[in-house]
């Protein structure tokens, strides 16, 4: 399975500007925001690495819920009390990088 950006991000080879980490999941700021707030969560670990919603597998099936949890948790932590959740799915669902990763996006500046 091809390295993407994100791979290297999870394994802090190339920094970015990480907003979230409880040790399974991190979310940081995407690079071209659609939003105040437009955040990237991600799955830290390489058994988590799922590429699309459409590779997921049983064994897979719970990373999405995991990523959807954390921004959750993040959400309440920072008093953000709506927020839109996305997955872009495969080339024609405008998905760019194949490392699952589901976009937090709110009209609240962090
Ligand atoms: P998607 O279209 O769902 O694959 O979204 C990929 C997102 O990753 C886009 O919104 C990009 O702006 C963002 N992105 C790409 N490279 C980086 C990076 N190095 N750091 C933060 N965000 C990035």
């Amino acid at each position: 399975m091809g390295d993407t950006i994100f791979h290297k991000i999870a394994r802090a080879e190339i920094p970015a500007d990480v907003v979230y980490d409880d040790g399974v999941v991190m979310a940081f700021k995407d690079i071209h925001p659609k939003a105040p707030t437009h955040l990237l969560f991600i799955a830290k670990d390489a058994s988590d690495f799922v590429p699309s919603i459409a590779d997921m597998s049983d064994a897979t099936a719970h990373v999405p819920g995991m990523l959807i949890a954390a921004a959750q948790r993040f959400a309440k932590e920072q008093g953000i009390d709506g927020y839109k959740l996305t997955f872009h799915v495969g080339k024609a669902g405008e998905q760019e990088v194949f490392y699952l990763h589901l976009h937090f996006l709110s009209q609240k500046t962090l």
